[in-house]
């Protein structure tokens, strides 16, 4: 397997819950490494760009909201298959599908307030990490 990095944001439903460091927990115990990590108050044009893709979708306007309401941890993370093994400790996007022992079925609170960002694809991780971190700010 490949060694690959992926990215991943604690979003704000976690800070504000205190409980970074219990999903990092779940995060490393399933053998990825956090690389490069930095808390941030994302602001409302970061947040629209970061997530233009949905920018069509109803819920876009709510995802903002929730996305700059509270700090989120933005990270890097390393690993063999790491995109696809972080999606898979991620769990599914609405918590209530999620599997046991997974980041959003032990602590995320709703569809919209699932607790963490994961990359979707390689090509996705690469644009993602670039939007949040200089090459001197990654320490593998
Ligand atoms: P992900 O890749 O599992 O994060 O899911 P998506 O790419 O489909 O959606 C991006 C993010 O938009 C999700 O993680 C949620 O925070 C949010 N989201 C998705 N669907 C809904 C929804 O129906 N309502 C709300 N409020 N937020 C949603």
């Amino acid at each position: 397997m490949a060694t690959q990095r992926t990215f991943s944001i604690i979003k704000p439903d976690a800070t504000k819950r205190n409980i970074t460091g219990a999903i990092n927990a779940i995060i490393e115990g399933a053998g990825l490494r956090i690389i490069a990590q930095k808390r941030i108050q994302l602001t409302q044009a970061q947040a629209e760009g970061f997530y233009a893709v949905h920018s069509e979708r109803p819920f876009f306007g709510e995802l903002v909201e929730f996305m700059i309401s509270e700090p989120v941890v933005v990270q890097v993370l390393e690993g063999d298959d790491a995109v696809a093994k972080y999606r898979e400790v991620m769990g599914a996007t609405n918590p209530a599908d999620a599997d046991a022992g997974t980041i959003r079925k032990e602590h995320a609170l709703s569809i919209g307030e699932n607790s963490v960002h994961g990359s979707d694809s390689l090509e996705n991780a690469e644009i993602e990490i670039k939007f949040f971190f200089n090459d001197d700010e990654i320490v593998g």
